[in-house]
């Protein structure tokens, strides 16, 4: 990335005033990285370039652009903040300064074999300097990003230490904000580098798949687009190729191909919401929907403000299809997330919107609110205790492993067929004892931070009614109670021979 590419790149996006200001930031960066390298052998003013690019791709304002520009100069060079401010203003020189502060927070957590434990004090202090301005974890998120894609030049001890404390910490959070574009990039990076075997294998066997099952789908996609264009009904529909990532986590869990149905999701964006829901009717009425399958996250949004409508169908030839219905704002939203709520040409950003003061978040993410005010009050205090403050994003989770590493976040306080249920609800519901780093516990053994769980099962092991006391999840929760009421049914039936279960649509 050059000079003139990025100003290329601004150009259209942000007002003649703000690209010169753009342009002087560049060459106040450029002069104070000069003679600095990269490990790639480049000048090292081609990563805050670069970062800056991708800042301006996710639609973000000139501001924070801008500190994507200088977000290293602070650090690593004799640059200081009060040039910043006085060259640029003090929102940009807030930002850069956030940024900075996240880095030095950072400086402990590099031991990442004895990663949890202190990671999560340092992930407070992290967010700290999020709460003070969401923008900084953007600016850093594009920081990871573009260090994980020049990864290939680091040793190959850096880079696996680098993935997986990209996708231990950077990925979830990237989640968290439900920038989900950015999510599967992270992911992606880092399991080519912390796993490339299993990596190139899924990936080709997901080309193999998607070849053999694309004909099949095309029929599909041109059923459905001819019913709804008959219905006349406003739409516009694309295909959606999981992530190589996800399908290897699906895989571990359900271990067939044939049994993951959203390898290729079709993807349908209508112009408001109550269309959708007639696009699902369409849906339900052409083909067999999977009755457990059906999704409605426009009425009860993922934790991370997540929207969209899902079903999975069974065509009459027995494909199986799974669908996404959505509005264009919720589309721009499961890609965005965070980031959709800023706007390359908004004028600048005030001190009310650092206060949370004015709307400019979505709802769902009011923990970013809550963070912000106990950022606030940290500030005006003199320590910053973690423990005073609810903070929402990890401090009331803990993290557990599965045997082969994975991470999965649990409320504190959940018990072993929590985590179980997390992972997949048929497995849980076969759970037959659970062993926790190694040694076995009981149901009621209360999970901990980084402990390692694996789930025992055997074939005939059945949910239990008084599991109901050993679960606190709503997840497991609502699956515990619908796999109970199931059995009921299939008890209720052998006594009193109610056929309810051969009850079919249509
Ligand atoms: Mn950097």
């Amino acid at each position: 990335m050059k000079r003139e590419e990025l100003l290329e790149l601004g150009t259209g996006h942000y007002s003649e005033s703000s690209l010169t200001e753009l342009a002087s930031a560049i060459d106040f960066a450029t002069e104070f990285h000069a003679g600095q390298k990269r490990k790639s052998g480049e000048e090292y003013i081609t990563h805050p370039l670069s970062v800056a690019a991708i800042l301006i791709e996710w639609g973000m304002d000139i501001d924070t652009v801008i500190a994507g520009v200088l977000h290293d100069t602070v650090e690593d060079t004799a640059a200081t903040l009060s040039d910043i401010e006085s060259n640029f203003g003090r929102d940009v020189s807030f930002l850069v300064d956030g940024v900075t502060k996240v880095s030095q927070a950072r400086a402990g957590m590099r031991d990442l074999d004895s990663y949890l434990p202190t990671t999560k004090d340092n992930l407070a202090k992290l967010l700290i300097a999020v709460g003070e301005d969401v923008r900084v974890i953007i600016i850093k998120l594009a920081d990871r990003l573009h260090n994980m894609q020049t990864l290939q030049h680091m040793s190959v001890d850096k880079q696996k230490k680098i993935a997986r404390e990209t996708i231990e910490v950077f990925a979830p959070l990237a989640d968290r904000l439900n920038m989900g574009r950015v999510r599967v990039q992270l992911e992606e990076l880092s399991f080519k580098y912390l796993m490339p075997r299993a990596f190139n294998e899924t990936r080709m066997l997901m080309s193999s798949r998607i070849k053999k099952s694309q004909r099949k789908l095309d029929k599909v996609r041109r059923e459905v687009s001819a019913r709804l264009r008959k219905e006349g009904l406003t739409f516009e529909m694309d295909g959606r190729v999981k992530s190589i990532y996800s399908l290897f986590k699906k895989l571990d869990r359900v271990g067939d191909i044939d049994k993951i149905y959203d390898l290729i999701a079709l993807r349908i964006i209508v112009d408001d919401i109550s269309t959708g829901y007639l696009v699902l009717n369409e849906l339900h009425d052409m083909y067999t929907p999977l009755f457990d399958r059906i999704k409605d996250y426009v009425a009860q949004p993922k934790m991370n403000g997540y929207q969209s409508l899902h079903t999975t169908v069974q065509t009459p030839t027995g494909q199986i299809v799974e669908f996404q219905v959505r509005t264009r704002e919720m589309h721009e939203y499961a890609e965005r997330g965070l980031a959709a709520s800023f706007h390359y040409n908004e004028s600048k950003l005030t001190d009310a919107y650092r206060k949370g003061e004015i709307a400019a978040l979505p709802t769902d993410l009011g923990w970013i609110r809550e963070l912000q005010e106990a950022a606030s009050k940290a500030h005006e205090g003199k320590e910053f205790d973690a423990t005073k403050f609810k903070m929402k994003l990890f401090a009331d989770r803990i993290f557990v492993h599965s045997p082969r590493g994975d991470i999965y976040d649990l409320p504190i306080g959940s018990y072993p067929l929590d985590y179980a249920y997390r992972i997949h609800s048929d497995l849980a519901a076969r759970t037959s004892g659970f062993k926790i780093n190694g040694a076995m516990k009981p149901f009621d053994y209360v999970l901990k931070h980084g402990d390692v769980v694996e789930i025992l099962s055997s074939k005939t092991a059945k949910p239990k009614p008084h599991w109901k006391d050993l679960v606190i999840t709503p997840h497991a929760r609502n699956k515990l109670r619908s796999q109970l009421a199931k059995d009921d049914s299939i008890v209720a039936q052998l006594t009193g021979g109610v056929s309810s279960l051969f009850r079919r649509k249509k």
